[in-house]
């Protein structure tokens, strides 16, 4: 995953324990659950988890996939828009989808009715193109951009 300048910027104020946690959500290829953090992170207790976790989704370097209870290292470009995710039901892939147009006209509509957004959760389950068969490439790949550090 490309790493933004915004990132590094915060990348050099986070405190050991969050840098640990960004690590580990950097290097995952599916969306990671705080138990399954705190077990690759070794920390010993859940809270120094949930504290860096709170930290990174402040800082837009993560979000929190709300319909799974996960977290996930956000993309360069995801990190100053408002992002939607595509997740498969059946090999837990998610699809980060930047830059939709709609989802930007949603928050002008919004912003009209002078409603001032926090936080945007939009999250689609379903099934991938590679496990529907509609993907004429192999599985290394995939017909969109994975998410995933390359
Ligand atoms: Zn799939």
């Amino acid at each position: 995953m490309k790493i933004s300048l915004r990132a590094l910027n915060h990348m050099t104020s986070l405190t050991p324990n969050q840098r640990r946690v960004f690590d580990v959500l950097l290097q995952a290829d599916a969306s990671l659950g705080a138990y399954a953090i705190l077990k690759k992170t070794g920390f010993r207790g859940a809270t120094q988890v949930y504290r860096a976790l709170e930290k990174l989704v402040d800082l837009g370097l993560a979000r929190k996939l709300e319909s799974l209870n996960a977290y996930i290292a956000v993309s360069a470009k995801g990190q100053s828009s408002p992002t939607a995710f595509a997740i498969c039901d059946q090999c837990g892939h998610i699809h980060e989808v930047v830059e939709a147009s709609e989802i930007k006209q949603l928050h002008e509509c919004l912003a009209q009715l002078n409603f001032q957004v926090e936080r945007t959760v939009i999250e689609f389950h379903g099934v991938c193109s590679i496990c529907s068969g509609h993907s004429h490439e192999d599985k290394a790949t995939p017909s969109y951009p994975r998410l995933k550090q390359d």
